[in-house]
């Protein structure tokens, strides 16, 4: 069982959780990032955090886990592991949201979508929108951390093991940007 503040221990002891002015992945900025690979860079780690998001996301009695890559990938394999279900990812291909390397969806296959963070939610609800559009149905929604303040439109029940409510600011608005701090793009893609 992780709760909320033995969470938040473990995200500032593997120092996922940083502070100074981001630009997200998601285009927003942000005094404060969280880089959920660090947290799960400790197999141990990543298997409790999986296993208490697949604790929450066993009443669903989803039949495979498809995540979005790359983010959700560590995270998605770990959760399928407790569950004991078949694991997927999604990738992009010029642009969009795709099921490649021979996976496959069975029409009616209850599917559980498994993230790291949600902030905006796009990159989730795309994934999700590949796993309807294969005629699976997507009975729920994980991820360990939430970011989205509510704001996700996800249509299928959402689990987090953690809402963090740290501020999210459309660049025009952003306060570090009008008091010239200079901005950093962390994360995986180049800046
Ligand atoms: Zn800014």
């Amino acid at each position: 069982m992780i709760d909320e503040p033995s969470l938040r221990a473990l995200l500032e002891e593997s120092g996922a959780l940083r502070e100074g002015h981001f630009r997200l992945s998601s285009g927003l900025h942000s005094p404060a990032y969280v880089q959920c690979a660090l947290l799960l860079q400790e197999p141990a780690r990543a298997r409790r955090l999986g296993g208490e998001l697949a604790r929450r996301l066993a009443e669903h009695r989803p039949e495979s886990v498809l995540s979005p890559a790359l983010g959700g990938v560590v995270i998605g394999h770990e959760v399928a592991a407790a569950l004991g279900v078949p694991f997927r990812f999604t990738e992009r291909q010029e642009g969009a949201m795709a099921l490649r390397r021979g996976f496959a969806l069975r029409p009616g296959e209850r599917v559980a979508v498994v993230e790291d963070v949600v902030t905006t939610g796009k990159s989730t609800r795309e994934c999700a929108a590949v796993a309807t559009a294969s005629g699976a149905e997507v009975v729920a929604i994980g991820s360990i951390l939430d970011r989205s303040g509510g704001r996700h439109g996800f249509e299928a029940p959402y689990v987090a093991l953690m809402a963090l409510d740290l501020p999210a600011y459309d660049p025009a608005e952003c306060p570090l940007c009008r008091a010239g701090r200079p901005i950093e793009k962390p994360g995986s893609r180049p800046g």
